[in-house]
């Protein structure tokens, strides 16, 4: 039976071993790690990964594929398929904090979902290396006030960090998808106890809720007056009409403990 390719779901499969078996190797994963693969498409990649790992957990949300795998992944017992949707899916229990690594190649309609779903979760993985489309993996390791950073490459920066392992010509997928890729692998810093992530994370998401606003203006967003907000950005050092795109990792935990005091002060 011939398969179908379903373009809603991003079903661009890799086929060629050699980059398969790289995109593994830039993982840097080993025999002692559980891997969660989300997407397995037809398992080229899934096999890869189990050959090095100690465990594969993989989602696949069309179950029109189970037959393939079955077929494609027959003799690896150390993988597990879950068929659904990984957003709506949690993650089984055993996966503690940093007890994981995370190896896709990410259906494109949903890459910054799901690396936020990762990232912001009680449970995150302690790296992650997947293909996203070129753009994505751009702003996904760009630096404060250049034209790719934004909240992906902020939220990203506070959690660890992220480095472009190589380039993918979308000649490489089976059917080619219109844009290049590219794979990013991030690796995620243990946690330090005095930064709330969550809080960070949510005026970091505000921050860059509107682009052409200031800063300022964007953390109104979060429930503040303005007077509160400009004392929040001015006490770190900041002018008051500066822009979120400006500011890197410190400065965000830094505004964020202010406004923490500042909405406490107001309660
Ligand atoms: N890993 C395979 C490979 O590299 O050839 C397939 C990758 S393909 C880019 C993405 C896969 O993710 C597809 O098989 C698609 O059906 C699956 N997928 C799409 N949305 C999903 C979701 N929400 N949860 C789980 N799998 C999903």
């Amino acid at each position: 039976m011939v398969f179908r390719h379903d373009k809603k779901y991003g079903q661009n499969f890799l086929t060629d071993t050699n980059l398969l078996s790289a995109i593994v190797n830039d993982s840097g994963i080993t025999f002692d790690d559980t891997v969660v693969e989300v997407g397995a498409g037809a398992g080229a990649l899934t096999a890869q990964i189990a050959k090095k790992a100690k465990q594969v957990i993989s989602y696949e949300i069309d179950k029109r594929l189970e037959t393939v795998l079955e077929s494609n992944l027959s003799g690896l017992s150390n993988v597990q398929i879950i068929y659904g949707d990984a957003l709506k899916n949690e993650l089984p229990s055993e996966l503690k904090p940093y007890g994981y690594k995370v190896v896709a190649n990410l259906p494109y309609y949903i890459t910054t979902p799901l690396l936020f779903w990762f990232l912001e979760r009680d449970n995150p993985p302690s790296s992650l290396t997947v293909m996203v489309q070129e753009e994505v993996a751009l702003r996904m390791s760009a630096s404060p006030a250049t034209p790719d950073y934004g909240a992906l490459s902020a939220v990203i920066a506070l959690r660890g960090t992220a480095k472009m392992t190589r380039k993918v010509g979308r000649n490489m997928f089976s059917p080619p998808p219109n844009v290049d890729s590219a794979v990013v692998r991030i690796d995620l810093n243990p946690p330090e106890d005095n930064i709330d992530y969550a809080a960070v994370t949510r005026v970091i998401r505000a921050a860059f809720a509107m682009r052409r606003k200031t800063l300022v203006n964007n953390l109104m967003l979060l429930g503040l007056n303005r007077e509160n907000a400009v004392k929040a950005v001015e006490a770190v050092g900041l002018k008051a009409d500066i822009r979120g795109e400006r500011l890197g990792t410190k400065e965000f935990v830094e505004i964020t403990r202010q406004l923490g005091m500042r909405i406490m002060q107001n309660a």
